[in-house]
């Protein structure tokens, strides 16, 4: 299973950023392109595998799904896709394959407990 092979390595990372800072993370950002290949239900699901008998035990992983955008060379500016199935401008129709956002995958920011000193 891919999503599972994926939280598993955002659920390292994020281990290793908590124990460098001494801290217990409660939860991870991740954004993710929807020409990721990744669905978002899927890793959800496989986080929470990833994550049990771990420090990360608990936390919420957080998805900000990021929509595709692709760059026109008529208008000369990034413009968003009229449909996902049809890679072409929104506004002028022009077909393109300059993908500019979309492909994400990648942990923004990870938030952490500080451990308060015993
Ligand atoms: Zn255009």
């Amino acid at each position: 299973m891919h999503e599972l092979s994926i939280a598993m390595s955002i659920v390292e990372m994020a281990c290793e950023e908590s124990d460098q800072r001494q801290g217990r993370v409660t939860a991870v950002h991740l954004k993710l392109g929807v020409l990721s290949g990744i669905v978002k239900e899927a890793l959800l699901n496989a986080y929470e595998i990833a994550c049990e008998d771990t420090p990360l035990s608990g936390s919420t992983l957080i998805v900000e799904e990021v929509p595709v955008a692709i760059f026109c060379q008529n208008c000369k500016t990034e413009r968003q896709l009229s449909s996902i199935q049809l890679f072409c401008c929104g506004e002028c129709g022009m077909a393109t394959s300059e993908v500019v956002k979309g492909k994400e995958l990648e942990v923004v920011a990870l938030e952490i407990e500080e451990c308060c000193p015993a």
